[in-house]
C-alpha cells in the first residue's frame, strides 16, 4: 500500500518539530500540520515569552540593589506595551525561524486543523492525505475550574497579550505557572495575590524548595493566601471581584483585582482530533470533580508505551499529550527517540529518569533527582542530607534578607547522590551541570573531590559537609 507520506505529524510544537526534522533527516517523506502559529506552546506562549518577562521583571530588584553598591537611587518607570510588543515580535521571529528549519529539513508544513479519519488518513481543513505512520504531538491547553465567573479569568495563553498591565493581579494555582507569573507581575510592580489550596505550593518539589521559594516570595510582598478556595469571580465597576473561602476562619472574603490568572494544570488537545476513528486509547481520569476542557481532565493522556507507541500500531504520540513529564526538552527527546527508532534504524527509549527542571520564580529554584521525602520512602534511614542555607555574597550590601538553599540527598549505603536541589539566583544554570553528575551516578565523594569555583554559589555543591 502506498501513502502520500511516510510520516504525518500533528502539531508543530516542541515534540512535533523535533520528530519531523529527525525523521526527514533519514530520508522519510514527512508532513506536519499546525493549526496555530508554528512553534507550539514553548515558543509562542510558554517558556520563551515567559523567560523574557522574567528578565524584564528582574530589573526592578537590580535598581533597588544597586543603591547599596554606591549607585544613585533612580525612579524607574516601566512600559508594559513596549515589553509585550517586543516579546510578541521575538515570538514571531522565532516562529519564522522554525518554519525555515522545516523547509531546510524538507518537511512539508500544512497549516490547519488536523483530524484523523482512520488510522492512515488525516483531514486538514478539507484536504485528505494518507500516511504510513502518524505522530500525535498536539500538546495541551490550560483548564479552568468550574466556578461562576471563570470566563473572566485569563490563562497563560492570554497573559502575554494583555493590552494593559494589571496593576492588581491575582493568580489561582500552586504549580509552576502561578508561581512564575506571581513573581513576574510582582517584579513589574503589580500588587500580587496568589491563592493556593494547601499550605505550600509546588507540590512534588523538595520541601526546602517549597518553603524557600514561598517564604522569599512573601518577603517580596506577594500575598500568598493559603488553605483557600476561590468560589466565584464577578465583574464589578473597578475590576474583577474574587470571592474566596478562608478555610481556617470559615469566612468568605473578597478582593478586587484587574486580572485573574488561572493556572491549575493543563489537559491535552484531544477534542476533534478524531481518535474515535482509530484504536488509540486514552488514559482517562474518571474523577467527576476534576475540572476539564472539552471533556478531558488534567490527568488524562494518550496511552503510550516506552517507545511512544499508542494502542494503534502505526500511530505514535509524544509530548504533553502523553502527560509523562510536561517539559519542552522532554517532548523534544521523546520526538527524536521516536524518529530514531522508526526511521533511523536505531531503536531507543528515552529515559524519563533524573530529568532536571527549574521554576523561574524569584528566587529561582532548580532540582534534579529524588527529593528528600521520595528518597526516604525508597531508601529509608540510609538517606543522608547535606544542606546549607546562607545569605549570598551579592546581598552583602543590598540590605535584603535573601537566602540561598543548597541541598544534596545521598544514599549513605552507596554514597550515591540521589538528588540535588537549589533555591537562589541562577539556580537553573547551576543545576544543569550538577544534573550531568547525578545522571552519571556520581557519589558524594566525587562531588567532594571536585574543586569549587570561588566565590560562587555553585561551589556549595562541592563543599557541603
Ligand atoms: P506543544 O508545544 O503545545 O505543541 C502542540 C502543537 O500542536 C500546538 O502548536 C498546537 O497548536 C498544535 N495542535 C494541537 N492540536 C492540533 C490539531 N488537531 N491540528 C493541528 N495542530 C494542532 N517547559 C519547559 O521545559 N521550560 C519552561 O520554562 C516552560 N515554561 C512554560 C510556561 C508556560 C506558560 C507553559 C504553558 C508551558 C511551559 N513549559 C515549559 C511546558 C512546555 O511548553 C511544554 O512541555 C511543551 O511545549 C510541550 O511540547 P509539545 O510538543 O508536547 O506540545
Ligand atoms: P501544575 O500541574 O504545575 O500545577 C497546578 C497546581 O494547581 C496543582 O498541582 C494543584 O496544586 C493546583 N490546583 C489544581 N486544581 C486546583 C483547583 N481547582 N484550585 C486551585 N488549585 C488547584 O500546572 P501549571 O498550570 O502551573 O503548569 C502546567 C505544566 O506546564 C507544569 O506541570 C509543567 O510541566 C509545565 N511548565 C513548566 C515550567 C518550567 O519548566 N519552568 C513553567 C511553566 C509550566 P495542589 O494540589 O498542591 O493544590
Amino acid at each position: 500500500m502506498s501513502y502520500d507520506y511516510d510520516l504525518f505529524v500533528i502539531g508543530a510544537g516542541s515534540g512535533g518539530l523535533a520528530a519531523s526534522k529527525r525523521a526527514a533527516s533519514y530520508g522519510a517523506k514527512v508532513a506536519i500540520a499546525e493549526r496555530d502559529i508554528v512553534g507550539g506552546t514553548c515558543v509562542i506562549r510558554g517558556c520563551v515569552p515567559k523567560k523574557l518577562m522574567v528578565y524584564a521583571s528582574k530589573f526592578a530588584h537590580y535598581y533597588e540593589d544597586a543603591v547599596g553598591y554606591g549607585w544613585s537611587e533612580v525612579q524607574p518607570s516601566f512600559d508594559w506595551k513596549k515589553l509585550v510588543t517586543s516579546v510578541d515580535n521575538e515570538v514571531k521571529r522565532l516562529s519564522k525561524l522554525h518554519i525555515s528549519f522545516l523547509e531546510k529539513a524538507g518537511v512539508e508544513l500544512i497549516q490547519g486543523d488536523a483530524t484523523l479519519l482512520d488510522p492512515h488518513t488525516i483531514e486538514v481543513d478539507g484536504r485528505k492525505v494518507t500516511a504510513d505512520k502518524i505522530l500525535i504531538a498536539v500538546g495541551g491547553e490550560a483548564i479552568k475550574p468550574d466556578i461562576p465567573g471563570a470566563e473572566y479569568a485569563i490563562t497563560s495563553r492570554e497573559i502575554f497579550l494583555l493590552p494593559e498591565q494589571p496593576k492588581r493581579f491575582a493568580a489561582i494555582g500552586a504549580g509552576y505557572i502561578a508561581v512564575e507569573f506571581s513573581c513576574i507581575m510582582n517584579g513589574l510592580g503589580s500588587e500580587v495575590t496568589q491563592f493556593i489550596r494547601g499550605d505550600r505550593f509546588l507540590r512534588g518539589f523538595d520541601e526546602d524548595i517549597r518553603s524557600g521559594v514561598q517564604d522569599a516570595m512573601t518577603k517580596h510582598g506577594i500575598n500568598i493566601i493559603t488553605n483557600t478556595y476561590v468560589s466565584k469571580i464577578e465583574k464589578v465597576s473597578d475590576g474583577l471581584e474574587v470571592t474566596y473561602l478562608d478555610k481556617a476562619k470559615n469566612t468568605e472574603e473578597k478582593i478586587t483585582v484587574d486580572a485573574v490568572l488561572i493556572a491549575i494544570g493543563r489537559a491535552p488537545h484531544l477534542a476533534h482530533l478524531g481518535l474515535e476513528n482509530t484504536n488509540v486509547e486514552i488514559v482517562q481520569c474518571d474523577d467527576p470533580d476534576l475540572p476539564n476542557l472539552h471533556g478531558y481532565t488534567v490527568n488524562c493522556a494518550i496511552k503510550v508505551d516506552e517507545y511512544s507507541r499508542t494502542t494503534e500500531p502505526n500511530i505514535f504520540a509524544v509530548g504533553d499529550c502523553t502527560n509523562r513529564i510536561n517539559l519542552t526538552p522532554v517532548a523534544i527527546n521523546e520526538g527524536r527517540a521516536f524518529a530514531d527508532t522508526e526511521f533511523g534504524n536505531n531503536p531507543r527509549i528515552f529515559s524519563h529518569e533524573t530529568v532536571a527542571s527549574a521554576v523561574f520564580s524569584q528566587p529561582e529554584a532548580a532540582t534534579v533527582g529524588l527529593n528528600e521525602s521520595e528518597a526516604r520512602e525508597k531508601y529509608g534511614d540510609a538517606v543522608k542530607i547535606y544542606r546549607a542555607q546562607f545569605r549570598p555574597m551579592y546581598h552583602s550590601f543590598t540590605g535584603k534578607d535573601e537566602k540561598v538553599m543548597v541541598k544534596l540527598v545521598v544514599d549513605s549505603n552507596t554514597d550515591k547522590v540521589l538528588g540535588a536541589h537549589i533555591v537562589g539566583e541562577n539556580a537553573a544554570e547551576i543545576i544543569q551541570g550538577v544534573a550531568i553528575a547525578v545522571k552519571m551516578g556520581a557519589t558524594k565523594k566525587d562531588f567532594d573531590a571536585t574543586v569549587g569555583i570561588h566565590p560562587s554559589t555553585a561551589e556549595e555543591f562541592v563543599t557541603l559537609r
